[in-house]
């Protein structure tokens, strides 16, 4: 036998910037972090797709875009703004992916060029998949819009869009070299956009930080009065949870575990049942709500504290049941612990709670329970 033994390891390293008003004159983080970056020699090029839901509502963005980049010597802006739909819809119909990769081959971005997302988290999943994909890999850079995205998606290192029916089938662990969380852009969510992201910081707080999920209940009520004070503050502690948790676990998650997906097997599965009829921040909270219950009935966790994470949930806004959860016998929603399990690969490994702040990974779930979990979920509607 003769072998040769190739081994390497690669580092990554990107910031991720807190700001407002990114593209207005005065603000030069967007256009320092460009000129720094790589090797300033030569002229690079940047290509921006923006979620058509962000552009409807914030008419001057491309005007702005447009005023920002002129003068720039060293950095050619693409003749055109890319606006693509945003939402799930983008990740479903494989057009949009088509579409972003016509572009980045129509304006020559190449690896040393850049390409920005503008939009929430399904719209950066596919254009961060595109960019990915592309002659290898272009530079992507994320400018993430709605809270889910500013909070968590967007922070983290996956791409990705959905195929045969399932959730990031199709996808890539491919860091961002820069993330640029402008608070600007969520003042024109919708409620529903502005709630639904919460519930990954209630995700992460649950799994690792009691005193954030505390701090989550005192400011919940603030939150879902739309103050914009304790919605940065979630949105900066829960990014940087999500991040350090990234960074210090198992980034391309080459393990059967993924911690920081507690309450989302039942979520993705959620999703496609209710025909994406709701968001997926929204089937996260009904999953967490699911796992708390589920976690109680295994005696880990009081009646009480679960107590605290349903009234959590419900003061944010949030409905915690779906009445596709019960179908044809719950043996739907039980499916997708199977998908999720193919997902990934290996061993069932899903997270739930230890006690609050603290998770548990647990290879087995009990079908009887977790219909009574559906069960005594259904009792919230109340
Ligand atoms: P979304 O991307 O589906 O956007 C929801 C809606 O908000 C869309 O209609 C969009 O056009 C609109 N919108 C976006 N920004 C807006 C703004 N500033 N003002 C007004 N409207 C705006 O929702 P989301 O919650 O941001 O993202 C959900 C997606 O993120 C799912 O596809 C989920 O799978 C994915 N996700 C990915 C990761 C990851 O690690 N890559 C992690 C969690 C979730």
């Amino acid at each position: 036998m003769s072998v040769i033994q190739q081994s390497f390891q690669v580092p990554y390293s990107f910031n991720i910037i807190f700001t407002q008003s990114l593209f207005s004159p005065e603000n030069k983080d967007f256009i320092s972090f460009l000129s720094n970056y790589g090797d300033t020699s030569f002229q690079k090029k940047i290509l921006f797709l923006v979620d058509s839901g962000v552009a409807e509502k914030h008419k001057a963005l491309t005007e702005n875009i447009n005023a920002y980049f002129k003068g720039q010597n060293q950095l050619i802006l693409a003749d055109e703004i890319i606006i693509l739909p945003g939402g799930e819809l983008v990740k479903n119909d494989p057009q949009y992916l088509e579409k972003a990769l016509l572009a980045i081959n129509k304006y020559g971005i190449d690896r040393h060029s850049f390409v920005a997302a503008i939009g929430g988290g399904a719209f950066l999943d596919m254009v961060g998949y595109a960019s990915t994909i592309a002659h290898r890999g272009v530079k992507h850079i994320r400018i993430p819009t709605t809270v889910l995205s500013q909070n968590d998606s967007g922070v983290g290192v996956k791409n990705g869009v959905n195929f045969l029916g399932k959730k990031n089938f199709l996808g890539t662990f491919s860091p961002p070299i820069a993330v640029f969380n402008d608070s600007d852009f969520l003042t024109t969510l919708s409620d529903r956009d502005w709630r639904s992201g919460i519930s990954e910081a209630v995700k992460v707080a649950l799994i690792k930080d009691l005193a954030f999920f505390e701090w989550l209940e005192a400011n919940a009520q603030a939150m879902a009065n739309r103050e914009m004070k304790p919605m940065n503050e979630q949105i900066f502690r829960s990014a940087a949870l999500h991040t350090n948790h990234i960074s210090s676990g198992d980034p391309f998650e080459m393990g059967s575990a993924r911690p920081l997906d507690f309450g989302h097997w039942a979520a993705h599965k959620l999703e496609y049942l209710s025909n994406f009829g709701i968001r997926h921040g929204e089937a996260v909270a009904i999953g967490i709500a699911l796992d708390s219950v589920y976690s109680k009935l295994l005696g880990l966790i009081s009646e009480e504290d679960t107590t605290r994470i349903l009234k959590l949930l419900k003061t944010l806004g949030f409905t915690l049941y779906h009445e596709s959860l019960a179908e044809n016998d719950k043996l739907n929603l039980w499916e997708g612990l199977n998908e999720f399990r193919e997902h990934l690969g290996g061993r069932l490994t899903i997270t739930i709670l230890e006690k609050l702040g603290q998770g548990k990974e647990i290879h087995e779930v009990d079908f009887n329970l977790m219909k009574l979990a559906v069960d005594q979920l259904k009792l919230t509607l109340d």
